[in-house]
């Protein structure tokens, strides 16, 4: 069973057209279960109904024209009840419905099972069988794990068949909906970057000129063949004639002309180079891996390998040729913090990521950057989307391929409004950050993520909250050395000499991965990251500490901020770290200074001040003996969030769970500030709620000192706080503190800003 059901998915995936992919799919399931029918109902939600798509058993004069009510029928019981129903004979069944069309009088037994995405129901799969009987648990499993496997397929397939329609009337435009990962408006051309050379997620195109595919596929065959001969040179000092027949295989294969001529053969049927290359590929990786001999099996990922390769040369002629149009939305299965680098001062206007989440880094660095972005979107096929107009509208997560031209204009005057807004607030930018009632508080910049300090320090920002220094660490190929470190911080730490700069050790693990310090987890956020990698690595911790302290010298504003604490135990041993280093330092610089003359001999090494962040639950339970260690706490919400809801913040799927105003987080927060303020540690918060206006209000009226946030938002949030009053915001967060759900906060939250006519904010806010 698990063979047929591994093969009915892969030859499902394998089709182009999802109604072939069901027809194909119906006769497969009703011949392996051995039933006298299968078929698949779609949901068509416009109008409420489940529509007869592909069927081998029922009347095929029905197909594409039956529907039956989403409340109707024992298939509108399925799709209501969401679990599967098994009926021994279903005409005799209260709900059966008669459809004389279908032509089903002769079947009695049924078993019918939603197929479930993302909580949404697409469709129902059935099973008929003319014998009254009751279909056993087996089969039962069999077909639920098939609508399993295929809900995410036929969504897939869907977007897909969505994207390929014609417009209708001019009229048409597709519409998705993602995350909301950075807020903004955008209006232009797509520009598509594929991962490299993966069949996987190559979407099927056709091509007009068949004559220059076959001429892209002949160059790639004969780079690859020059591919493989080089590798086998390259290798052949090192391995034994045994591994390199490896090579040997790939270029037979390669020569192969049932392979070639199978893939020139889909060309001439019309598809682009990729799209022949990857039917054909996955044709023969099916017929492999649907073999019970294991060894054959695996050279289905030797015959993958092949097709990847060729693919790679395939793209690299692609990208050769890629011009970058002036300005642009970049699309990417997974925008990467490096992409954004790449692209950001090309013309880049938004950024829409398939992958990821609202707190990935990528979304961060994008809201650091004011360049709006939108993740975790439906899969679609993203060679389709290259070239194609679309909005990008990030307060929402809303994206539109290919508006119309009523949307267009509707957006553009959006964001002439937008820009308006940005002019106003910017007024405020070199005011200080004072409530209508005289309420002080600071605003201070997270800085590490983009390089460059001129445009930050113009912000309006008094000083560095939170300065994240594994960037640098990511960008490179190694890790830095002291040297290297001290120059970087130095910079920092003298673009701002009069304020206070605090600079976070490394924090790498989780979704930040250093490319020559590999860590492979099965659950990286909860595991080993931030300083439990530094703690359990001295040397590492020790050079940066070195660096940052050297640096410091003769500027004096360095503050040291220590994340992912958990325990006490942790703090006092990279206090002592901290204070080996110091230590060291300083008779290191005796010795070399003992020789010169007053002032130089009189050089002091400032003793910088130490925090911690708060970002995981356990230490709010421990404040008391932490505050007895430590200088500052600064709350990390971004982590702390993700940690007491336990909820992955780079999870697309519990994305909606995902939730800094949830009655739980605002109380811890709340908690954490009275605590503070009763031991007297100064307290700041430095995660990415500090940025949204709600946030900044309900903060400043918990007790927080200091808001720490990208420069993109400094002017924005002191706009926003100047003005309300401190004790109108006392009365908002009383009132929140009393919410039970995180919709009660949001909804009363707009209430508010909208009654500060703060409006214009409340779209972009939360
Ligand atoms: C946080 O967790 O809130 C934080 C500021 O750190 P990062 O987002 O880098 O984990
Ligand atoms: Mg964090």
């Amino acid at each position: 069973m698990l063979t047929a059901l591994r093969r009915i998915v892969l030859e499902f995936n394998q089709e182009a057209e999802l109604q072939t992919a069901l027809e194909r799919l119906v006769s497969q399931v009703k011949r392996s279960m051995n039933t006298d029918c299968c078929s698949v109902y779609l949901a068509d939600y416009r109008s409420q109904n489940f529509l007869l798509t592909a069927s081998d058993g029922l009347a095929q004069s029905a197909l594409g024209r039956t529907s039956i009510g989403f409340s109707e029928g024992v298939i509108g019981l399925v799709g209501q009840r969401e679990e599967p129903i098994n009926i021994d004979n279903a005409p005799e069944h209260p709900h059966f419905k008669h459809t004389p069309e279908v032509e089903e009088e002769a079947l009695k037994a049924f078993l019918g099972t939603p197929i479930i995405h993302q909580s949404k129901v697409l469709g129902i799969i059935s099973v008929q069988q003319q014998k009254i009987r009751h279909f056993d648990e087996n089969e039962e499993a069999f077909l639920v794990t098939l609508a399993a496997q295929l809900a995410s397929a036929i969504a897939n397939a869907e977007a897909r068949g969505m994207l390929g329609q014609k417009k209708d009337h001019g009229k048409w435009v597709k519409q998705l909906v993602g995350i909301a990962g950075a807020p903004g408006l955008a209006l232009s051309k797509v520009v598509v970057c594929q991962p490299d050379a993966d069949l996987s997620t190559v979407s099927l195109l056709k091509s007009a000129n068949s004559e220059y595919e076959q001429q892209r596929f002949y160059h790639a065959v004969l780079k690859t063949r020059v591919d493989f001969h080089q590798m086998s040179e390259q290798l052949s000092s090192i391995l034994s004639d045994d591994s390199l027949d490896i090579f040997e295989m790939y270029k037979q294969l390669l020569s192969s002309v049932s392979l070639a001529d199978e893939i020139k053969e889909q060309i001439n049927l019309g598809w682009n180079a990729e799209s022949a290359l990857k039917q054909i590929i996955d044709k023969y990786v099916v017929q492999f891996e649907s073999l019970d001999d294991v060894y054959i099996r695996e050279r289905g990922s030797d015959i993958r390998d092949l097709g990847n390769r060729l693919l790679f040369n395939l793209q690299r002629q692609q990208k050769q040729q890629q011009q970058l149009p002036d300005k642009f939305i970049l699309v990417a299965e997974d925008v990467t913090a490096a992409m954004l680098a790449q692209y950001q001062h090309k013309g880049l206007q938004a950024i829409v990521s398939l992958s990821g989440s609202n707190n990935s880094h990528a979304a961060i660095l994008a809201r650091a950057l004011g360049i709006p972005a939108i993740m975790g979107v439906d899969p679609i096929p993203l060679s389709q989307l290259e070239g194609q107009i679309m909005i990008v509208d990030g307060y929402n997560g809303e994206l539109f391929i290919a508006p119309d031209s009523a949307l267009q204009v509707e957006y553009l005057h959006l964001i002439n409004e937008e820009v308006a807004l940005t002019e106003k607030v910017r007024a405020a930018i070199d005011l200080p950050t004072i409530t209508q009632d005289g309420k002080a508080i600071e605003l201070m910049l997270n800085a590490g993520l983009a390089s460059g300090f001129e445009h930050s320090v113009r912000a309006g920002a008094t000083g560095v909250g939170l300065y994240r220094t594994e960037i640098p660490f990511l960008e490179r190929q190694s890790f830095p050395t002291e040297q290297e470190q001290t120059q970087l911080y130095k910079q920092v730490l003298a673009a701002f000499p009069n304020q206070q700069v605090t600079m976070r050790t490394l924090d790498v693990g989780g979704d930040k991965a250093l490319s020559y310090f590999p860590i492979s987890e099965d659950n990286p956020f909860l595991g080993w990251r931030g300083i439990r990698i530094t703690l359990d690595h001295p040397e590492i911790f020790l050079v940066q500490i070195r660096a940052m302290i050297r640096a410091s010298i003769g500027l004096n504003n360095l503050n040291i901020m220590l994340p992912m604490i958990t325990s006490v135990t942790e703090v006092d041993d990279a206090l002592n770290l901290i204070n080996q280093a110091y230590f060291e330092l300083k008779d290191e610089l005796k010795d070399q200074l003992k020789d010169e003359a007053p002032p130089v001999k009189t050089i002091q090494i400032p003793r910088p001040k130490v925090g911690i962040m708060l970002e995981v639950p356990s230490v709010i339970f421990q404040l008391k003996e932490l505050a007895q260690r430590v200088d500052f706490f600064s709350v990390g919400s971004n982590d702390l969030t993700q940690y007491l809801l336990a909820v992955d913040r780079n999870n697309a799927r519990v994305a909606n769970l995902y939730d800094a105003y949830h009655p739980a987080v605002l109380r811890a927060l709340n908690m954490i500030a009275q605590e503070a303020s009763k031991y007297l540690v100064p307290l700041s918060l430095c995660g990415e709620l500090a940025g949204e206006p709600a946030g900044a209000i309900l903060l400043l009226a918990m007790g927080y000192d200091k808001l720490s946030m990208n420069p993109h938002n400094i002017a924005r949030i002191k706009w926003v706080l100047r003005h309300i009053a401190y004790h109108q915001a006392k009365i908002i967060l009383n009132h929140v503190l009393n919410f039970s759900t995180a919709k009660q906060v949001h909804s009363y939250i707009n209430e508010q800003l909208e009654n500060f006519g703060l409006g214009g904010f409340v779209r972009a806010g939360l």
